[in-house]
């Protein structure tokens, strides 16, 4: 992939990000366009297109992924009141960059699952 992807771009130092972790295969930065209080997005270095991807090509990278949410869920303070991990995956998901990414949302009560019960 490397440099026709956004993320991939940002794992380079090519793109400017506030990371506020980073791991041996792993980086959390801060969403450009915050949803909440603290919304940091995780990624693995490696690219993979969507979670999917990434759990069947190599779980124990997601493992990571889901580490290091942890880890910057800890130190945001969100251990306490909570908080939200998150893959929008492919169309219906509402997926906007296929470099797989973790959401982590936190800081403020986020509101039901949906705005709209959809079942
Ligand atoms: P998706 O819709 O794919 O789940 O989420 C993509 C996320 O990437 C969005 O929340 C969007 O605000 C964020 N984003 C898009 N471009 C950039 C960027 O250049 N830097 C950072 N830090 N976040 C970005
Ligand atoms: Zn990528």
């Amino acid at each position: 992939m490397g440099s026709d992807c956004l993320f991939c771009r940002i794992v380079a130092g090519e793109i400017p990000a506030t990371v506020v972790r980073e791991t041996e295969t792993t980086l959390a930065f801060r969403d450009i366009d915050p949803k909440a209080p603290v919304h940091v997005l995780v990624i693995p270095k490696e690219h993979y297109a969507d979670v999917a991807t990434l759990a069947q090509g190599d779980p124990a990278l997601a493992a990571d992924v889901l580490a290091t949410s942890a880890a910057v869920a800890e130190d945001e303070g969100l251990l306490g009141d909570g908080f939200r991990l998150m893959f929008n995956t492919g169309g219906y998901g509402g997926q906007e960059v296929f470099h797989v990414h973790a959401h982590l949302l936190g800081g403020a009560p986020l509101g039901p699952m949906l705005a709209r019960n959809l079942a």
